[in-house]
Parts: structure tokens; sequence; C-alpha cells
């Protein structure tokens, strides 16, 4: 006969669990954290998060998937890796933080207009065309993604830094029609098929 299951153990083993610990990179470890808080007392940007890792990581083993999923807390990690020097049970925090953010992203649950979320589609769609950053057009996103009046503003906010970095031949204006490419461009798409081949290989794991 079965051993009657423990009715207080059952949220700690719960559904959205073992989808983390099979989805998000690092997620297997998320059951080991003792909940102590060293985590979330050694963020820098704590106290600024909706919820902090102890609390994301309580969140999940109580299965509380929408709220993880759906919250912009951990695209907030800065992977500074104070937490994960200090945590006593070596989780690693910030490949788990940005672990459940890419999770979420590819579920189409991450919070849209989140700026960390926005900036990462937009530097990869930036690099993906070229191999190379095209820095012009990546600080005229940022500048000008609020709308035209609120770019002018900011640009002119910052119209020294642009101005040095224009004089040091870091900025330049030509790149608006099109700029530099990676020398070996067969070996960047060479580079990018194979992590896709990984990441496929990944997800066609047996689960469990
Ligand atoms: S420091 Fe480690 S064990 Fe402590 S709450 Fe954070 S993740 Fe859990
Ligand atoms: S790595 Fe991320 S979660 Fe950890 S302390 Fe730094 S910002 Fe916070």
């Amino acid at each position: 006969m079965d051993a009657p299951t423990n009715p207080s153990a059952r949220p700690y083993r719960s559904d959205f669990l073992r989808e983390v610990e099979r989805e998000v990179e690092g997620g297997e470890m998320v059951k080991m954290c003792m909940q102590c808080g060293v985590c979330a007392g050694s963020c820098p940007f704590g106290a600024h998060w909706e919820h902090s890792p102890q609390k994301l990581f309580m969140m999940i083993r109580a299965g509380k998937r929408d709220e993880v999923l759906g919250t912009d807390s951990m695209w907030m990690c800065t992977s500074c890796y104070n937490c994960v020097v200090r945590c006593p049970r070596k989780l690693p925090i910030t490949t788990i933080m940005h672990g459940l953010a890419s999770y979420a992203q590819r579920l189409g649950l991450a919070p849209k207009m989140q700026p960390t979320r926005d900036f990462s589609l937009a530097f990869y769609d930036n690099f993906r065309r070229t191999g190379r950053v095209n820095e012009l057009k990546l600080t005229l996103w940022v500048y000008f993604r609020g709308g035209l009046v609120d770019g002018v503003k900011k640009a002119w906010s910052m119209r020294r830094v642009g101005l040095g970095m224009l004089k040091a031949g870091r900025l330049n204006p030509l790149e608006i029609f099109g700029g530099h490419e990676v020398q070996d461009r067969k070996g960047f798409e060479a580079m990018l098929a194979k992590a896709a081949q990984i990441e496929q290989r990944k997800a066609a794991q047996p689960k469990d």
C-alpha cells in the first residue's frame, strides 16, 4: 500500500516547481533554498523589486505560477553575483533569475514595456542583422522609444556625452546607413545555428 501523502508537504512539490526544474536553467536547485533571506538582504536593488529572489523561490514552491512568471522582478537582476557568493546553499541565483525571465518571455507572459526586456530584444535584433552592434541605431532606439518629444529631451540632456563620443570616434553618424559587419559572417551564422540546435536538443530531452 502506498504511504499516505503528507498534505503539508504538497505545496513544496508543486507542479510549477517541477516545471521550473524542467524548463528553467538552474531551476533544479530551487528546492535547495532554505529561506534564510541572505540573497534578499544582499541584493543592491532588492528594495525596488516586487519579489526578492528568496520570495520568488518560496512562490515557486507554493505553485504561484502566474504571479512568478508575470512579475518584472527577475528582469531587474543586474548580474552582480552578490547573492550567489553569499548563499549558504550555493544556489545559482543569478542564473535562475535570468532563466525565469527567459522562460516567461518564451511563454509570452513577460510584462510588456519592461525596460530590461525591451532592451534585450532590441539589442538582439540590432546585432543579429550584421553580427555586430550598431551603436548609433541602438542609442537612437534607447532615446526615442518613448516618442519624438521625449527622445529629443533625453538626447539634449546627454548632448555632452554624445559629442564626446563623436570626438573620440565611438559614435559614427554614418552607421545610420548600415554600419559594419562581423568579418566571419558564415562563422557567426554557424554559431547561432549551433546554439539553436543545443536549445532544441535540451527541449526534446525526456521530461521528469
Ligand atoms: S541565500 Fe540561498 S538559501 Fe538563503 S534564501 Fe537566498 S537562495 Fe535561499
Ligand atoms: S545577482 Fe541579481 S539577484 Fe543577485 S544580488 Fe545581484 S542583482 Fe540581486
